[in-house]
């Protein structure tokens, strides 16, 4: 019997700082324009939605920022994260290839996303601020942003995106539990909302309208700050505990990875693994391949276009240059809710660009599948959008079997699915569709990109 190996490393390995891969690109990231100028944004237009201290790490280019004690604190009641050696899904796939994965889900939350919220919450109550507004998805985000309003005395307020406040009752229970108010968005309390539900009395809302929702209250009080979940820099930097954490277990492992994969929704889950492994790449230049895995039906990397385009889809953010598929586009009520967003980090798209890194899209019962196949092997049932890294690492070792090459894969399992039953009964029921777009569909909401000399 091969059994599943666990890399442990005790609390006193916690890392003591975040890991900047601004101080080691190649080139620097095009810089974030003022939507009314179209001139680069400076820290004062961003101080009514964030704290200065998150702001400077936006723009940082420090390769180290400490973790401030307090937030260590809390990460130890769950952090260092276990890494695990798949070796029971290796041989049920019959591949030579080694497979590790760094598991998220033991989070109070259940994902990698408390990293960041912790983090945030800190900051925004050391500038004095009493509430924060943000959106969330599939719920992911909301609870983790709860849980640290908790923890630090603040009051969360949660835009959910309305497909998922009803199709996910107990996300939105969860945040209720930790304190936080949860509103199902396009919802009246906003301009922006009442804007959509004016045009749209039966929209579903997108991650899009969600944020603008958040952002617009957050702007007009000045007790009240803003807080997203992924695809900013100083989001992606907080998740780097992940990667940094992998790299001593990987060495615990006398293991180093050929192969990164992650999902992609925004990216900070891929960013947190994959940013301190590239960064070594590039001081080093040892070479990996690294994988990005995005749904077929929101197919931001493979198929958006890299141009300046805004946030959110009512105009409030400003704009960064990325991958997108236009930020009027409205994804199906599928159920990977977390992958729903239309943009990309800037920093993801900007790797993907300059040739660092590779991004494939699957359908999502190939995707459920490939997650159904991993709970029957390793006993963890994954988040849907885990299920995106997990089929895009057995792809990488069925790759290896058929090539006859045993290379190293390390994936991240960043959540895990217990909050999700309802969209594996679906699957299980044949009731999940598989969605692709022909190129008219994805040229609608392209052709409102803005104009950006
Ligand atoms: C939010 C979420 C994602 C998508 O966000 P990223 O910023 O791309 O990581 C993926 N998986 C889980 C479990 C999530 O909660």
């Amino acid at each position: 019997m091969t059994d599943t190996v666990k890399y442990t490393l005790s609390e006193s390995d916690l890392p003591t700082h975040w890991y900047n891969l601004a101080a080691d690109l190649p080139q620097p990231l095009p810089p974030v324009l003022h939507p009314g100028t179209k001139q680069p944004v400076g820290p004062e237009d961003l101080a009514p939605l964030f704290p200065m201290a998150l702001i400077q790490q936006e723009v940082s280019t420090e390769r180290e920022i400490e973790i401030p004690r307090p937030v260590r604190d809390i990460y130890r009641q769950w952090r260092p994260t276990p890494l695990y050696r798949a070796r029971r899904l290796e041989q049920a796939l019959g591949t030579p290839a080694k497979i590790f994965y760094k598991y998220e889900g033991v989070s109070p939350a259940g994902s990698h996303k408390p990293n960041t919220a912790v983090a945030q919450a800190f900051f925004n109550k050391e500038a004095g601020i009493r509430r924060i507004a943000t959106e969330t998805g599939a719920g992911q985000w909301g609870s983790a942003l709860a849980l640290s309003g908790a923890l630090f005395g603040l009051d969360i307020d949660v835009y959910m995106v309305k497909v998922s406040y009803q199709q996910k009752p107990y996300r939105r229970a969860l945040m209720e539990a930790y304190g936080a108010r949860c509103v199902p968005s396009p919802s009246a309390e906003t301009a922006s909302g009442r804007a959509v539900l004016a045009q749209y009395p039966d929209s579903r809302g997108s991650l899009g309208i969600a944020i603008s929702e958040a952002v617009e209250i957050a702007a007009g009080r000045p007790d009240t700050n803003y807080a997203l979940g992924s695809v900013l820099n100083h989001v992606l930097l907080h998740q780097t505990v992940i990667g940094l954490e992998c790299q001593r277990q990987m060495q615990l492992a006398d293991a180093w990875p050929d192969v990164l994969v992650g999902c992609t929704g925004g990216g900070s889950n891929f960013a947190g693994m994959v940013f301190p492994f590239l960064g070594d790449q590039l001081r080093t230049r040892r070479s990996m391949r690294i994988v990005a895995v995005e749904p077929a039906a929101c197919p931001t990397l493979t198929r958006g276009r890299y141009a300046y385009d805004f946030g959110d889809t009512a105009h409030l953010t400003p704009l960064v240059k990325m991958h997108t598929l236009g930020s009027t586009f409205v994804p199906p009520g599928f159920h990977a809710g977390g992958l729903r967003y239309h943009g990309m980090a800037p920093m993801i798209s900007h790797l993907l660009n300059l040739g660092l890194m590779d991004a494939v899209a699957y359908t999502q019962n190939d995707v459920f599948s490939a997650g159904v196949q991993f709970a029957r092997a390793e006993g963890i049932l994954p988040a849907p959008e885990a299920n995106h890294a997990v089929k895009g690492a057995i792809e990488e070792a069925v790759r290896c079997r058929e090539e006859g090459v045993a290379r190293t894969i390390l994936f991240n399992l960043c959540g895990h699915g217990h909050f999700d039953m309802q969209a594996y009964m679906d699957y299980f029921a044949g009731k999940l569709e598989d969605r692709t777009y022909d190129e008219a569909e994805l040229a609608m909401a392209l052709a409102g990109l803005p104009a950006v000399a």
